[in-house]
């Protein structure tokens, strides 16, 4: 695929998992004057800030550098952009419902594991409305 069809995949799967609890959310893929790409995520336009990647549009991706897109720009995300004190519990576990996902990858796709039961895994893009 190209970088900029990873894009537009990511775009919408971090708009689907993230609205699950921040129904205000959005993300735009703005491309960087140095040949990068950046995702500028607004809560009810409030910005978060953004996650930046060096991927450009028109370079060719494997399935593998697309999941490891993925990966990082959810980590970051996950680890530098999104609330804290709104994220403590989230996204729940499914299996255990006491702890939240972490973002990491599962079979080689990236998405929400569980730190404690490697079997559970919910693709990215696939958080649950109905679970929170
Ligand atoms: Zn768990």
């Amino acid at each position: 695929m190209t970088a900029s069809e990873a894009f537009a995949s990511l775009r919408d799967a971090l708009r689907a998992d993230l609205g699950t609890r921040f129904p205000a959310i959005d993300v735009e893929v703005r491309h960087s004057a140095d040949d990068g790409t950046s995702f500028f995520i607004t809560d009810g336009g409030v910005p978060w800030g953004d996650a930046y990647v060096l991927w450009d549009d028109n370079e060719q991706m494997s399935d593998r550098d697309a999941e490891q897109m993925f990966l990082d720009v959810l980590s970051n995300v996950a680890d530098n952009l999104w609330p804290d004190e709104a994220t403590d519990l989230w996204p729940p576990c499914p299996a255990h419902h006491d702890h939240p996902l972490q973002p990491g990858l599962h079979g080689g796709r990236a998405g929400w594991v569980c730190l404690r039961d490697s079997g559970t895994f919910v693709r990215l893009g696939g958080l649950d409305n109905t679970d929170a």
